[in-house]
C-alpha cells in the first residue's frame, strides 16, 4: 500500500484529530503549524504553506511562500493527548520552485549527511542532556528555586523534581524512545535523562522532541525546566555532550582499529584532528548565547581549553573508554541552547574536514587542564576555547568550512541575530556592576 495512505489509516485508527506539523528555525527554536485529519493527505503532498516573513531569521516578506514537507518517517501520536488526539510530523521547508530552502537547519543538516554518505560514512550520535527543573510562582512565572533546597519542599515526603524525571522519562518511552540512563546531576535542581545513540538526524529530532517533553511534564508537575547553559552562578551548567562516531556502509564501527595502540582508526584520529582544528570555528554555533560562555568556565567540569584526553573530564574531548562497536568520541562544550541540526552539521563538517585532509590531532592530555599553566599550554600548543560568544562569532567569520556547512542564508541571519544580542549584553547595567561600582565611585 501507499505509504501516505497507510499512514492517513493509521491516524484515523487511532483517533487522530490534529497534526503538528513541526520544524526548526535558525536559532534553534521548534515551530509548528497544526492541521486537521482533512488536511493530512494534502500535507503529505507537500502542499501545506506557510508564511516564512513571520518567522525569526527566515525571509524577506517578497519571498516568503513556504512548504512543509512531511518526514514520514517522524510521524508520533503525543501520548499526553488524549481525546481529540494529537500526532507530530517533523518536516523539511521547501521553497515555491520545489528546491529545499537553505533556510532551513534539518536541510543543512542532511547536506553535511550526504557529504559524508558520498565519502562512505554515517554518523551516529548520542547526546546527554542536562537541565534545570525551578519551581515556579503563584503567577505561574519561573523562579531560580530547586525541589532539593526549597525549605518548604525539603519536608515534602515526594522528591518533586524526581517525580517529574520519572514522568519524562515514561512520555518519551512511549514516543519512541531508548532511555538509557536518567539521573540527578552535580548541581541542585539539575537532572540529566540519556536516550540511545541514532544516526545524526534522528538523533537532531529527537533532542527537539525531547526539550519538548521535558519542558511540557515539568509545567504539569508546576514546575519549570530550562536548557538555559548556565542559569545559576556559582553551580554547574548545563551541558549537551555529543558523543559520535562514524559507521561505514557496511554497518562498522569506522573509529576502531583492534591494531592500534588506544585502539583507535587513522579515520578516527583525523576526524578528532577536524573538529579540534575547526573547534574555535564552531564554537559560536554548539554554544551560540551570550550565557553559554559563562558555563565554560574551570571548575565546573566543562571544557575551557582545545585539549583531548582518553580520561580526565575537563578538556574539550574525552575518548569514552569503550571499544568496539561502541568506540566513540565526546565532545563536551555544547550546550542545549544549541540548535541540534546546525550543531551536528558544523562539527560533522569539521571532522570530515579533518578526514579529508588528514589532519593529525594534537598529543592527548593526562592531568587536569583546569590546573594547566601558562607555560605549560604555550609549550603543549594548546589554545582556550572563545570567551564570549562576540569572539566566537569572529572566529565563526573566518572558518570557511564551517561557514560552509551552515550556507550563505543561515551564516548571516544567525551571526546577525546573535551580534544584536551581544551589543544589547554588553550595553546592560548588570546587578554585578551596581553591587560592585554603585558606591565605590
Ligand atoms: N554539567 C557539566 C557540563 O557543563 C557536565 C557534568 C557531567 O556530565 N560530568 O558540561
Ligand atoms: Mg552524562
Ligand atoms: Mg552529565
Ligand atoms: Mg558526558
Amino acid at each position: 500500500m501507499d505509504q501516505k495512505i497507510a499512514l492517513i489509516e493509521r491516524a484515523k485508527e487511532m483517533d487522530v484529530e490534529f497534526i503538528h506539523l513541526q520544524f526548526t528555525d535558525i536559532l534553534g527554536v521548534m515551530k509548528n503549524v497544526a492541521i486537521t485529519i482533512e488536511q493530512l493527505e494534502k500535507a503529505l503532498d507537500n502542499e501545506i504553506m506557510f508564511d516564512g516573513s513571520s518567522i525569526d531569521g527566515f525571509v524577506r516578506i517578497e519571498e516568503s511562500d513556504m512548504y512543509l514537507r512531511p518526514d514520514l518517517s517522524t510521524f508520533v501520536v503525543l501520548p499526553w493527548t488524549n481525546y481529540p488526539r494529537e500526532a507530530r510530523l517533523i518536516c523539511d521547508i521547501y521553497k515555491a520552485d520545489e528546491t529545499p530552502f537553505e533556510g532551513c537547519p534539518r536541510n543543512t543538516l542532511k547536506k553535511v549527511l550526504q557529504e559524508a554518505a558520498d565519502m562512505g560514512y554515517i554518523m551516529n550520535v548520542g547526546p546527554e542532556c542536562e537541565f534545570f527543573l525551578f519551581h515556579t510562582d503563584e503567577k505561574g512565572q519561573p523562579s531560580l528555586e530547586t525541589h532539593d533546597n526549597a525549605g518548604y519542599f525539603d519536608l515534602a515526603p515526594i522528591d518533586l523534581g524526581g517525580n517529574a524525571r520519572k514522568d519524562m522519562t515514561v512520555i518519551l518511552k512511549q514516543m519512541g524512545f531508548e532511555i538509557e540512563t536518567s539521573h540527578h546531576e552535580v548541581a541542585p535542581g539539575q537532572h540529566e535523562i540519556d536516550f540511545k545513540y541514532a544516526d545524526a538526524l534522528t538523533t537532531a529530532d529527537n533532542i527537539m522532541t525531547f526539550k519538548m517533553v521535558v519542558r511540557l511534564i515539568a509545567q504539569r508537575h508546576g514546575l519549570h525546566a530550562t536548557f538555559m547553559p548556565k542559569p545559576k552562578f556559582g553551580v554547574s551548567g548545563s551541558g549537551m555532550h555529543i558523543n559520535m562516531s562514524l559507521e561505514t556502509l557496511d554497518g562498522k564501527n569506522a573509529f576502531y582499529d583492534e591494531g592500534d595502540e588506544m585502539k583507535l582508526s587513522q579515520v578516527a584520529y583525523h576526524f578528532l584532528g577536524g573538529v579540534m582544528d575547526h573547534a574555535k570555528g564552531f564554537t559560536a554555533i554548539t554554544n551560540p548565547t551570550v550565557n553559554s560562555y559563562k558555563r565554560l568556565v574551570p571548575g565546573y567540569e566543562a571544557p575551557v581549553l582545545i585539549a583531548w584526553s582518553a580520561s580526565n573530564r575537563s578538556p574539550l574531548i574525552r575518548i569514552p573508554a569503550k571499544r568496539g562497536n561502541s568506540t566513540r568520541i565526546e565532545l563536551r562544550n555544547p550546550d542545549p541552547s544549541a540548535n541540534p541540526y546546525l550543531a551536528l552539521a558544523a562539527i560533522l563538517k569539521a571532522g570530515l574536514d579533518g578526514i579529508k585532509n588528514k589532519i593529525e590531532p594534537p598529543t592527548p592530555v593526562t592531568s587536569n587542564v583546569y590546573h594547566m599553566e601558562e607555560q605549560e599550554m604555550k609549550e603543549k600548543g594548546i589554545e582556550y576555547l572563545p570567551g564570549n560568544i562576540y569572539e566566537a562569532v569572529q572566529w565563526l567569520s573566518k572558518d570557511a568550512v564551517i561557514k560552509e556547512a551552515l550556507g550563505d542564508h543561515i551564516y548571516e541571519k544567525f551571526v546577525d541575530a546573535v551580534l544584536y544580542e551581544w551589543t544589547e549584553y554588553s550595553r546592560y547595567i548588570s546587578q554585578w556592576e551596581l553591587d560592585r561600582y554603585l558606591r565605590k565611585f
